[in-house]
């Protein structure tokens, strides 16, 4: 018998409008955690306190930044956003996968504390697909959709820091990879204790 102690902590990223939302509530399960971080952006349309995100003014998040209560946190586009400890701990320690979908210098922070992490960079079919993506989204302003997209040369040069690329051609595809490679890691030696009873 295969047993996994504890479960995977996967750190998803990739530009804005790529699809990570879409994957990711597609990857969420009794067995794989969603983790929800913090902000002080503005919630959009239809976005839930404590279900999308923890939607907190500065002064809040500052407060949470001194008292140590966030694993990583970046500042993206003008605002922070960040990871809060307590509940990714808890869950990986009840053996659950926890998923962190963050961006590229939060994700830089977690890989020099978490090298057992698994880090997956998700791609666009082209950057034209991209910013029809976050355009179609509608949720961003003209003007919020250019700092967007002026962070994505950036964003890739991060992408051999990474462990895995996944397209996201459709979004199908890009789950059952990601599946896939969670599998595979779960299989990993080192990460399982084996007996026969
Ligand atoms: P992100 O979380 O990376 O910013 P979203 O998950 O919000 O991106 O996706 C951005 C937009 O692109 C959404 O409108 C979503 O429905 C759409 N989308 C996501 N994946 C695909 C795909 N494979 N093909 C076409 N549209 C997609
Ligand atoms: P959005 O405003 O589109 O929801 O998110 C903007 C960017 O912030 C995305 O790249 C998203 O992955 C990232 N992000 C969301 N939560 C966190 C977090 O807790 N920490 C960091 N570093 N980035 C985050």
């Amino acid at each position: 018998m295969i047993r996994n102690e504890r479960g995977l902590l996967l750190v998803i990223s990739g530009p804005s409008g790529v699809g990570k939302g879409t994957i990711c509530k597609e990857l969420e399960s009794p067995d794989t955690i969603l983790s929800v971080s913090a902000t002080t952006r503005q919630p959009r349309e239809g976005e839930e306190h404590g279900k999308n995100y923890f939607f907190y003014d500065k002064e809040t998040f500052e407060n949470m930044i001194a008292e140590d209560q966030l694993m990583e946190w970046a500042e993206y586009c003008g605002n922070y956003y960040g990871t809060p400890r307590a509940f990714v701990e808890d869950m990986l320690n009840q053996g659950k996968n926890v998923i962190l979908e963050i961006e590229v210098q939060g994700a830089m922070k977690i890989k020099q504390k978490h090298p057992e992490g698994v880090y997956i960079f998700i791609l666009p079919p082209s950057l034209q697909e991209l910013k029809k993506r976050i355009e179609g989204r509608g949720t961003e302003t003209p003007e919020a959709i250019e700092s967007r997209m002026a962070q994505v040369t950036r964003e890739l040069s991060y992408g051999s820091e990474y462990q895995y690329y996944v397209e996201n051609d459709l979004v199908e595809n890009a789950v059952s990879k990601i599946r896939a490679i969670m599998e595979a890691e779960n299989a990993k030696v080192a990460r399982c204790t084996a007996e026969l009873l």
